[in-house]
Parts: C-alpha cells; sequence; structure tokens
C-alpha cells in the first residue's frame, strides 16, 4: 500500500531521516516508537506530504508522489491524518466540522454527508454531541471527532501522531478503545505513540527510529522480548 525507498528529510542541515526504507502492506496496523527528537512525525508528515522530502520516493497504492501528474490532493483524500492537538476547527459545531470537507470536495451532498456523520458519531458515542463546538467538549472526545471526522473521506491509511499525549491520563483510554476499533475492522494504521500496551496490542510490527534511522522493524512480541538494537534496549528500559 505504501512502500517507501530511500526517504531523507533535512531541515537545512539537519539530516532528520536518513535513507528510510519501509514497506506497509494493507491491513496493517504500524506503531512508530523513539526517543523525541528522532524524526518520528517528520517520517508521518513526510507520507502525505506535509512535509516535502529532500530526497527518495514514496510509492502510495501504485503511484509515485513525486510524478508530476499525481494529484496530491486525491492521493491525499485517501490518507486520514490525526494530530496530537485534534486540530478542530474551532468556530464550527462537530457536524460542520465532520461535513466541511466531503462536500467542499464534492465527495458526498450535504444530506449524504449529515447521514455518514451521524452514523460516525454514533459509533464513538458522541451523537448527541453533534451541535456542540469543539470548546464545549474534553479533550477525549475531541479526540474522537478528530478521528471520525478523518474517517468522513472513507481514508485506505490512517495516519495517528502521539493521538494520547495531550489527554489527561483518564481520556486516554477511550481514544485508545476507538482506535483499536478501527484496526479490528481491518484499517491500514501508522501509529505514532508512546502507549506500549497499544503496540503490544493491536500492532503487527513496532519499528524503533533514533536519529533518523529505522533500527528495529519486528512483530511486538519479537520487540519487546527481544530486542537486539543497543539504543532500542535502553529506550525500552526507560519506557517500560
Ligand atoms: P517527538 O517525540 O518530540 O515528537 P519526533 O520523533 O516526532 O519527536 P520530529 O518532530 O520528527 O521528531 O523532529 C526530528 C528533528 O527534526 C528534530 O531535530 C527537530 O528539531 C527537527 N525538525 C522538525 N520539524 C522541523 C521544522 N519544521 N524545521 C526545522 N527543524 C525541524
Ligand atoms: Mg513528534
Amino acid at each position: 500500500m505504501i512502500t517507501v525507498k530511500d526517504l531523507c528529510k533535512s531541515f537545512g542541515d539537519n539530516l532528520v531521516l536518513d535513507h528510510i526504507n519501509e514497506h506497509i502492506a494493507p491491513g496493517e496496523k504500524v506503531v512508530v516508537v523513539g526517543p523525541s527528537g528522532s524524526g518520528k512525525s517528520t517520517f508521518l508528515r513526510c507520507l502525505n506530504l506535509l512535509e516535502q522530502p529532500t530526497g527518495g520516493d514514496i510509492i502510495f497504492e501504485g503511484t509515485s508522489l513525486f510524478d508530476k501528474k499525481t494529484d496530491i490532493n486525491k492521493l491525499r483524500q485517501r490518507m486520514g491524518m490525526v494530530f496530537q492537538q485534534f486540530n478542530l476547527f474551532p468556530h464550527l459545531t462537530v457536524m460542520k466540522n465532520m461535513t466541511l470537507a466531503p462536500v467542499l470536495l464534492k465527495l458526498l451532498r450535504e444530506d449524504e454527508a449529515v447521514e455518514k456523520a451521524k452514523k460516525l458519531l454514533e459509533r464513538v458515542g458522541l451523537l448527541e454531541k453533534a451541535d456542540a463546538y469543539p470548546k464545549q467538549l474534553s479533550g477525549g472526545q475531541q479526540q474522537r471527532i478528530a478521528i471520525v471526522r478523518a474517517l468522513m473521506l472513507s481514508p485506505d491509511v490512517m495516519l495517528f501522531d502521539e493521538p494520547t499525549s495531550a489527554l489527561d491520563p483518564e481520556m486516554v483510554g477511550e481514544v485508545l478503545e476507538v482506535m483499536r476499533e478501527l484496526a479490528n475492522e481491518g484499517m491500514t494504521m501508522v501509529v505514532v505513540t508512546h502507549e506500549m500496551g497499544f503496540a503490544r496490542e493491536v500492532a503487527t510490527r513496532v519499528l524503533f527510529m533514533d536519529g533518523g534511522n529505522i533500527l528495529e522493524n519486528k512483530p511486538p512480541e519479537e520487540f519487546f522480548a527481544n530486542p537486539e538494537n543497543p539504543r532500542l534496549r535502553e529506550f525500552l528500559s526507560k519506557v517500560l
């Protein structure tokens, strides 16, 4: 589904991604862990060109993101993204947050979008919040809305960048639960997170990034039981 070849990204003379190679197959749940500044967010943001890579190639569903003929906005519609800071539009109701993009992009008529939004809101137990504004919701509620808002475009893959890191501890579980359900339904997911329990239970593979490289790449059982790279061992000794 996504093939990353020799991906490089520099900010000035700071090489942040150093020839990353990675293949994500349909249905995989890839969890990315690593110390602060290791390049996790930059990697994720390069996958949908929120950051412009400085080298290499990314092939998404058979199409290179860098091919001049590629309509990057069309490709982006097939990749949902959820950020640490929810990023809901503060001046729009929950319902408008959800229907805005699919209606503007002419993927759905207004009434179809409203129907779809209702179903998704119901699924995450927030239908009664349809007319609320983001600031009237808890962090956990806002993040669940951000997830279903991304689902409005029926993406083929969902990218999550530390979706629970800005939440009060008691709200982490409800967001992870929505992500777990999405995983069970077969969604392809790439998740940057510090939630090692989620990585163990949900990931098909766990990647350890450090210094702009992927230093370890294994199914969770092996990743946690048999970490080979010394820097991963050190990292795990701090976070587990
Ligand atoms: P964290 O766990 O703290 O979120 P991260 O692994 O996501 O860290 P990145 O945000 O990808 O790390 O940052 C990797 C490196 O790239 C850091 O050295 C950071 O300072 C640098 N960097 C990231 N974004 C920019 C930018 N827009 N301009 C300049 N440098 C940047
Ligand atoms: Mg980050």
